[in-house]
């Protein structure tokens, strides 16, 4: 974020003296910018701005009309938001398995998760969620077919996708709905917390439109369903579309380094694919291995930092321990979970420290 920001503070300090200036904090122009902006690099007829990336999951699956007894799939190996949405709708998150060469939910076992569900008769295969983990798009050509299949709808949770693209169609643009986040670690941040939702469909951003304002009809003081309270704010509005402008190329350089990094260690370590038909936004770039306490040991004495997302699968949760597991067979996420971690990863590493992290890894 600081070298980031050494190189857009005069932007960027302008775009907030500009919201300072005029007063408009909540829904000043600035918002519906971004939102034409955030609109046209997607690909999509709208870009809905919200509070975070969490609400914009919560808001698209209220506008998709997902309740209680509805069964909404995702994958077990993502961050907790995306299944925390379903359950605060009051509907089941149904756990799917992930791909071991993409970190991806499988279509193989989301097949057969629906199956399942359909012959227990308990609850309606509703939606699934469909996460680009670590930025690389899901696998949507073959999601796609299942879910049309059986007569579901799509959502992206694309929080950590935004910037990717398939067959140069971009992430944000995949399903009936996407969203994004916009806190600051995701490949494009604010300065604080901030969300996007997208979607060409009118009625639904009608409905999302309606949503983030306390479920407002044609005025504020006219509430014509039970939304909730989450808008982007003007400043971080103002600061993403200086961001923004330079994002496609941070996309290229977050690119460069991933190529290092797999040039340098692709002989030693089970490095990230990535599909040739697919871009990754690489906010992350993840190794597997199989020593992975020891790998981080030597990383940390070296001044190194390194993550590991995620080290526990959803269906191993204890908020969603009540689930139960007959439903959610997940060996190869849960394999994940165990042999994950994640390398520095931003646009402005300079060649020096890549080597200094590959050599350490190289050892
Ligand atoms: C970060 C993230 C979210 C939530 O975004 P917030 O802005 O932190 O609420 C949702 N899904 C995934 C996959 C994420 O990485």
């Amino acid at each position: 974020m600081k070298a980031q920001y050494r190189t857009l503070q005069e932007k960027i300090d302008n775009r907030i003296k500009t919201v300072l200036s005029h007063g408009g904090f909540i829904m000043g122009p600035e918002v519906y910018e971004l939102e034409e902006r955030l609109a046209e690099f997607a690909g999509t007829k709208y870009a809905i701005g919200c509070a975070n990336g969490t609400d914009a999951l919560q808001l698209s699956l209220m506008a998709l009309g997902v309740k209680p007894g509805d069964a909404v799939f995702c994958p077990t190996f993502t961050f907790f938001a995306t299944a925390e949405v379903i359950a605060l709708c009051g509907a089941t998150p149904v756990f799917v398995d992930s791909e071991l060469s993409t970190f991806n939910m499988c279509p193989q076992d989301l097949d057969k998760k629906i199956k399942t569900i359909l012959e227990q008769e308990e609850l309606t295969p509703k939606a699934v969620i469909a996460v680009d983990l670590f930025g690389l798009p899901a696998n949507y050509p073959e999601l796609q077919k299942i879910i049309e299949k059986y007569d579901l709808l799509l959502i992206e949770d694309a929080a950590q996708g935004f910037g990717g693209e398939i067959n140069g169609k971009r992430a944000g643009s995949f399903g009936d709905i996407a969203t994004t986040s916009f806190f600051p670690a995701k490949p494009l941040g604010c300065y604080g917390d901030g969300g996007a939702i997208f979607t060409s469909n009118d009625e639904l951003a009608s409905i999302v439109k309606s949503l983030r304002v306390h479920g407002k009809g044609s005025d504020k003081y006219d509430n014509v369903r039970v939304g909730v309270n989450s808008r982007l704010d003007t400043i971080q509005a103002a600061i993403l579309l200086e961001k923004l402008q330079v994002f496609p190329e941070e996309i290229k350089l977050r690119n460069k380094v991933a190529d290092k990094y797999t040039l340098a260690l692709s002989s030693l370590y089970s490095t990230p694919q990535v599909p040739d038909e697919m871009v990754s936004s690489w906010a992350q770039y993840t190794l597997t291995v199989s020593s992975r306490d020891a790998m981080i040991d030597k990383l940390s004495v070296a001044n190194i930092p390194s993550m590991v997302y995620y080290r526990t699968c959803m269906h191993e949760q204890t908020a969603f321990k009540h689930l139960g597991k007959e439903n959610a067979e997940c060996p190869q996420a849960e394999a994940l979970a165990k042999q994950v971690v994640s390398l520095p990863m931003h646009p402005y590493l300079s060649d020096e420290e890549i080597d200094k992290v590959t050599s350490v890894l190289a050892e």
